[in-house]
């Protein structure tokens, strides 16, 4: 493997280094003898395998063995310093200027063993359920785009209004009257060719309404509106199809999201629990039924919609790379811009006896 040093910058100070990367962090690396200083200084002529850097820093009369360079490279891997050279693109010119700033995004979390490049090639490789192409779903839908998700199903059945356009950036004048889902899955088509988009334009009035559309996704995302169920019955259907939902939305100035990952965090049903028991007289659970029934006119704006939208994909992206771990598995993310966005996690409780958990496959 020719292994590349990312942008950084170094410097002794005694027998110490001094290593900035991320303009955030410096690391003090211990290295009495310059051996490191050296090994960075020949890997910054360019890409070099273990053996070429082996013979390099010999020929300058640094004593080092073929182990002690990969025990080097190893841990400037470790704090994220060096990556794989030839997988800091994808090898299509026309794909490496399109994910431009994908992959430089993902440069940040490359090591020796996982690439840049196969970040962007599992966004590609993926096919996102996208329910609902209102507020939160056309945000959602563009920042899917913009990530290169390779496939999405998009479903909703309302039709352009005018009263959309505070924050339903896909949509145009000229659209009013057409259907969402047809000019969203067109606006992606004009976005990007190669992304592979199918509409269905579909009331959902039941989790059997969604038992088609679940085969081939890696995730669902979106929510849908209307009756008060919907985000169980998507739930339901997240957890029969062993795929992670990832959804969010808005109350007042609050941002919301969610996910469930099937098998291993509570689940939306979990939630409710407390709800469902026949004897709900508690204060919380009526307190919740009171909230369930609330009709809310829909008050997002755009600044907010587009916000949700971004977190949402942002979740949806930690699942399909897996650059991280989920941050909002079983739990709603609550994120206030009365208090400048600060989030607050709360978990949703376990119940062994939740129906919709024991759907899941794995
Ligand atoms: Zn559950």
């Amino acid at each position: 493997m020719q292994v590349m040093l990312k942008e950084c910058a170094w410097e002794s100070l005694g027998d110490e280094l001094v290593v900035v990367h991320d303009p955030r962090e410096a690391y003090t690396l211990a290295d009495p003898d310059g051996r490191i200083a050296a090994l960075l200084d020949e890997l910054a002529r360019g890409p070099a395998t273990a053996e070429q850097l082996s013979a390099a820093l010999t020929a300058r009369g640094v004593a080092v063995t073929g182990d002690d360079v990969r025990a080097g490279l190893a841990g400037l891997d470790s704090l994220g310093l060096v990556e794989d050279a030839a997988e800091r693109l994808l090898g299509d010119p026309d794909a490496d200027e399109r994910h431009f700033s994908n992959l430089t995004f993902f440069g940040a979390f490359a090591r020796l063993d996982r690439s840049r490049a196969e970040f962007v090639r599992r966004l590609r490789d993926s096919h996102v359920l996208v329910l609902g192409a209102g507020g939160g779903g056309s945000s959602l839908v563009q920042c899917l785009a913009g990530l290169g998700v390779g496939a999405l199903t998009l479903v909703d059945r309302d039709d352009i209004a005018p009263r959309n356009f505070a924050r339903q950036f896909l949509y145009r004048h000229a659209d009013i009257g057409r259907s969402k889902v047809e000019r969203a899955a067109e606006w992606v088509r004009e976005y990007d060719p190669g992304i592979e988009v199918r509409s269905v334009d579909r009331w959902i009035s039941g989790p059997d309404d969604l038992k088609d559309l679940t085969g081939d996704v890696h995730v669902i995302a979106g929510g849908l509106d209307g009756a008060p169920d919907a985000n169980l019955w998507v739930n339901e259907a997240a957890l029969r199809a062993g795929v992670p939902l990832v959804a969010g939305g808005m109350t007042r100035t609050q941002l919301i999201y969610f996910s469930v990952d099937p098998g291993s965090s509570a689940c939306l049903r979990c939630d409710e629990s407390d709800l469902r028991r026949p004897d709900g007289r508690t204060t919380a659970a009526v307190a919740q039924r009171l909230t369930r029934g609330l009709r809310l006119a829909n008050g997002l704006t755009g600044p907010m919609a587009m916000q949700v939208g971004s977190l949402v994909a942002y979740e949806v992206m930690r699942y399909l790379t897996g650059v991280e771990p989920p941050r909002a598995a079983g739990a709603r993310v609550v994120l206030d811009l009365l208090n400048g966005l600060v989030p607050v996690w709360q978990p949703f409780p376990r119940d062994p006896g939740c129906p919709a958990c024991a759907l899941a496959r794995r």
